[in-house]
């Protein structure tokens, strides 16, 4: 028999359990749950594996836009339940980095999610729907306290190294750590049959990759292409700092890119030929800028062009044609160095921003 002191602790902790899941809200006139504690998922999830329901999972940090719901349009074709995730994680934040100001747009988030959530009601080639919406909170998420930002913060984290290191990682030393980590916490709590991801942060598709084979997880990893404006443009949560002026010229790195992409095309292997077309363009836009007095002009900073290997993102002499390569840039849009009146500088003021994208150059037929 257990003594008295250890039996009302047990009750205790089970009454603290069912108040924390008995809370469970739905999106209003939907049946999305919200959940916001691993108990809830786990308590929701269980009866889906002992029949046989399949599960996708799509993780997120909201501010949700046609990029996210073409990930949860895929998950909804695949799986019987879809989970969204919305979670902004400080963890793959440097601390210079713009945490504090990241859109966050929750309302918004939910009504879309409730919208895309008829549509696949009304929608037969769907096998499932938005089943639950994960939000839980940085206490939840990290129990033992939350590790902090800095490079040496101490704590329980998932590296994926050299991987992880290069091209984003070499810029943003804590943001693979922070993504992996992160990943790992909500596979181990959702246990979904398959994640969804964006090809759009191709090196965080490469990397969550290689932890689900190292770590042997039970999960299989869907890629999504890329969504884009119709100028081509891709989709970002973070395009809503750039204001109408640098939203314009935003555009020059998928130009860059796209034209190394026809030099591919074209028969041209080597580094110097594909990577040269994307600088021209690049270089050319920049000069065309300069020559714009203060109050109209866009300035930005290439942080890296690469041609990288698809399995290791090493860089890559020469594309090799039995295997391809991927093509991938990220550029700093400066803020707008002089202000017109009136004029719409972006969410927070328009501070710099950090534009990424890539494309994938496949192996060309022997
Ligand atoms: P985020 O909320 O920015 O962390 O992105 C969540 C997921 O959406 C990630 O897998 C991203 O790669 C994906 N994603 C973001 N933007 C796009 C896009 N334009 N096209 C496709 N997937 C995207």
């Amino acid at each position: 028999m257990l003594p008295q002191a250890s039996l009302s602790r047990l009750v205790s902790r089970a009454a603290v359990r069912s108040l924390r899941t008995a809370a469970a809200e739905t999106i209003p006139s939907t049946s999305i749950k919200v959940l916001r504690v691993v108990d809830a998922v786990r308590q929701w999830r269980k009866p889906h594996m002992t029949n046989f329901r399949s599960v996708g999972l799509v993780p997120t940090m909201g501010a949700l836009h046609e990029g996210h719901f073409s990930l949860i349009r895929a998950a909804a074709r695949e799986n019987h339940h879809v989970v969204v995730s919305i979670y902004v994680n400080p963890a793959q934040f440097g601390i210079k980095e713009d945490l504090a100001s990241y859109p966050v747009t929750w309302d918004a988030d939910v009504a879309a999610l409730a919208r895309l959530d008829r549509e696949f009601a009304d929608d037969g080639a769907n096998l499932g729907r938005i089943s639950a919406v994960f939000a839980p909170s940085t206490a939840e998420i990290y129990p033992s306290g939350f590790p902090g930002q800095e490079i040496d913060s101490k704590g329980s984290f998932v590296t994926i190294t050299p991987v992880g290191e290069v091209l984003e990682g070499a810029s943003r030393p804590t943001f693979f750590r922070g993504v992996a980590t992160i990943c790992m916490k909500l596979f181990n709590i959702v246990q979904p049959d398959r994640v969804y991801f964006g090809q759009k942060d191709v090196q965080q598709t490469v990397v969550i990759k290689r932890m689900v084979k190292d770590f042997m997880l039970p999960t299989e990893v869907v890629v999504c292409p890329t969504t884009r404006e119709s100028d081509g443009l891709a989709l970002s949560s973070r395009n809503v700092y750039l204001g109408t002026r640098r939203r314009h010229v935003a555009i020059v790195l998928s130009k860059a890119l796209r034209a190394a992409q026809e030099t591919y095309d074209c028969g041209k292997l080597d580094r110097n030929d594909v990577l040269g077309a994307a600088n021209t363009v690049a270089d050319t836009m920049l000069q065309a800028q300069m020559e714009l007095p203060p109050n109209q002009r866009v300035t930005w900073e290439v942080d890296y062009i690469s041609l990288a290997d698809p399995d290791t993102l090493q860089e890559v002499d020469a594309v090799d044609p039995a295997k391809g390569a991927v093509l991938s840039g990220a550029i700093k849009m400066l803020p707008v160095e002089e202000a017109q009146n009136g004029e719409d500088l972006g969410h927070s003021g328009g501070p710099a921003v950090r534009l990424i994208d890539n494309i994938i150059l496949p192996p060309k037929a022997q």
